[in-house]
């Protein structure tokens, strides 16, 4: 048997005492069993974390009914993913197609067999678990762990939108190992891949709020976004994030700015407007990581377009 917080979570929905207690009898050893008598009081163990991994719903109820209680969940992007699966004695053709139609995985109808609800309550989490695991992985960068440029894409995109409606300033970072080819030349490839892993996990801890994104751009380029922070803010960081890097300390005999390994980093802020996309704000703070470069690099450089 599972401990009780690795078990997954099942919630049973039904009016009647006896069918929740004869299915969490059958499921308790594997699963950590919540249950409802109706949709409105599941509603407000919804409210509530962590979510059920699955829903075990009986289709008629007094009140809000289970396919209206179905698709209701399944409108809330908090609740979607919720694989539901009805258990009922409404067993018609028309019925069960309803049940599907509302977007529930499965469909069981009674009397049914034990060993078959087990089974397929296993199935179902089993599934979500294995889609949430590639919805992780696909936003993550393979060497380094850290989220990659899909999901940088992503968060600049929605944080755009939010910082346009609430009229917020928000700031980008874009940094560049200084002279890494060289390093790469001088070390070879795999300690220049473990070099990438240990800026990827400074940058990552030098960050100082859990909104702020580090992500890979690229290579052994990186990129931060700053939600709500202004220049001087963004600045803040990116010192941070600059000694950070320095204190990792890792050798690099052929660097021409310092014995350890350095960056750059470009640093713009702006607060967004309809006319403008976020693609302007990171060509922003690319032209002040060139700027730094040229300046001589492991240093910041800025660009205020507020
Ligand atoms: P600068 O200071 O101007 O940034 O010079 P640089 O040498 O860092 O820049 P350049 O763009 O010339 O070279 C980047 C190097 O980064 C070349 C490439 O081999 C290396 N690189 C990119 N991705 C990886 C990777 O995943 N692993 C390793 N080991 N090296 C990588
Ligand atoms: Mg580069
Ligand atoms: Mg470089």
């Amino acid at each position: 048997m599972l401990t009780d917080e690795t078990r997954p979570k099942v919630l049973i929905i039904d009016d009647e005492a006896v069918n929740i207690d004869v299915l969490a009898g059958l499921l308790k050893p594997d699963y950590r069993i919540v249950s409802a008598k109706s949709a409105e009081s599941a509603m407000q163990r919804l409210e509530s974390p962590p979510l059920p991994d699955l829903i075990l719903l009986d289709v008629i109820m007094p009140g809000m009914n289970g396919y209206a209680f179905c698709e209701m969940l399944k409108s809330n992007h908090r609740t979607r993913n919720i694989p539901v699966i009805f258990i009922t004695s409404s067993s018609s053709e028309e019925d069960e197609t309803r049940g599907f139609a509302v977007g529930a995985v499965d469909y069981i109808a009674k009397p049914y067999r034990p060993a078959v609800v087990s089974a397929r309550v296993k199935t179902h989490i089993e599934l979500k678990r294995r889609g949430e695991m590639l919805e992780r992985l696909a936003i993550l960068d393979g060497l380094t762990n850290i989220p990659n440029r899909r999901r940088f894409d992503q968060f600049m995109e929605y944080e755009w939108c939010r910082s346009l409606r609430f009229g917020h300033t928000c700031s980008v970072l874009l940094m560049d190992i200084d002279f890494f080819k060289l390093f790469n030349d001088h070390y070879g490839h795999a300690q220049g891949d473990h070099c990438l892993k240990e800026v990827a996990t400074a940058i990552t801890r030098a960050l100082p709020r859990t909104m702020d994104l580090a992500a890979r751009y690229g290579g052994e380029e990186f990129a931060c976004v700053l939600p709500e922070t202004n220049l001087p803010g963004g600045q803040a960081v990116a010192e941070r994030i600059l000694n950070a890097v320095r204190s990792l300390a890792i050798p690099h005999a052929q660097s021409k700015t310092a014995e350890h390994v350095t960056m750059s980093i470009g640093i713009a802020s702006m607060t967004p407007t309809l006319g403008k996309q976020p693609l302007d704000l990171i060509n922003q703070a690319d032209q002040a990581l060139y700027q730094a470069k040229r300046n001589g690099r492991n240093q910041i450089a800025t660009l205020d377009v507020a």
